[in-house]
């Protein structure tokens, strides 16, 4: 019995059968980081925002090694998901470009496509439209936290009004929005989970992600955790705030993940979140002991 919504399940249902990802570097650059709003980044960003374990080569190469390699045996599904920075910060034609370039197969049957809700217009909801006859078209967008002030230490770069904005416009289109969220973050309270919890609640969302705040090497928070300034999490810590989202998150909302992937060797800090299984195991624990539910003490 699962007691969260699991992103497999929903896809399986959705599908008809097994469907997997294929992640995809689009070559994409971030405002956040080329100058654009900053030249920093997000303070938890690592060079490759976060798609270290994917190699620039051309799009429809690395979706066809991705068809070819055992991950292409174990589905007969996939769906197209542009990862790493921001996949929608590019002119529209080149937008259509690449978008189209990773359709190489019959076997694609959605666009995932994972960006910043101030690089969401009326023109790029409009491309996105075009793909929605054929394919299932997701966008991923990254909140991490309602609370501005710690959006500002983040260097998140835009507002939660912002953010509301890109997720109606998504709304009106039909198109899917999941949302990226994360717990650990300088200067949180409780109270800022809560609320970002609440938050969620109130839009029309089809599903998000909840990460672990992790130190990667050569980045602002790294800085931080050697000058004394941030303090990694404990398990216990994200374990227990994850608990809260999942049971008080609307039981419709697909959990597309909660843990983050921080490649071994770029990883500073905290060293639990190498094992997924310590996170996937220890929520399965307390849920099977307390007899908890997605969303069971949503008010
Ligand atoms: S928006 Fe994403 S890619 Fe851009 S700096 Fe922040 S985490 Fe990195």
């Amino acid at each position: 019995m699962e007691r969260y919504r699991h992103l497999n399940t929903y896809l399986k249902e959705k599908f008809g059968e097994r469907t997997l990802k294929i992640p995809v570097d689009g070559g994409f650059t971030c405002p956040n980081r080329d100058g654009k709003i900053s030249k920093g980044g997000c303070i938890f960003c690592s060079q490759r925002g976060s798609g270290e374990h994917l190699k620039l080569k051309p799009i429809p190469v690395q979706v066809k090694e991705h068809l070819e390699s055992y991950r292409g045996k174990r589905a007969n599904k996939f769906i197209v998901y542009f990862q790493n920075f921001t996949n929608t910060y590019d002119t529209i034609s080149n937008l259509k470009k690449k978008y189209d370039s990773s359709l190489i197969d019959e076997k694609i049957v959605g666009l995932d496509i994972a960006t910043r809700p101030d690089c969401i217009n009326q023109d790029v909801i409009k491309l996105l439209k075009t793909y929605k006859n054929k394919l299932d078209v997701t966008v991923e967008l990254g909140l991490q936290t309602t609370n501005d002030y710690v959006a500002k230490l983040i260097n998140r770069g835009y507002s939660l009004a912002t953010f509301t904005k890109a997720v109606n416009m998504l709304n009106e289109a039909r198109i899917d929005a999941v949302v990226h969220i994360m717990i650990g973050l300088p200067n949180e309270t409780k109270e800022d989970i809560i609320k970002t919890t609440e938050y969620l609640n109130t839009l029309k969302i089809s599903g998000i992600k909840i990460h672990s705040t992790y130190i990667v090497k050569d980045t602002i928070l790294e800085k931080w955790y050697k000058e004394g300034k941030y303090e990694p999490i404990t398990l216990d810590y994200y374990l227990e705030n994850l608990l809260y989202v999942i049971t008080h998150i609307d039981k419709n909302i697909v959990i597309h993940r909660i843990t983050g992937d921080a490649p071994k060797e770029l990883l500073v800090e905290p060293k639990w979140n190498m094992h997924k299984k310590w996170i996937l195991n220890g929520l399965d624990k307390i849920m099977n002991e307390k007899n908890l539910f997605q969303g069971c003490k949503k008010i």
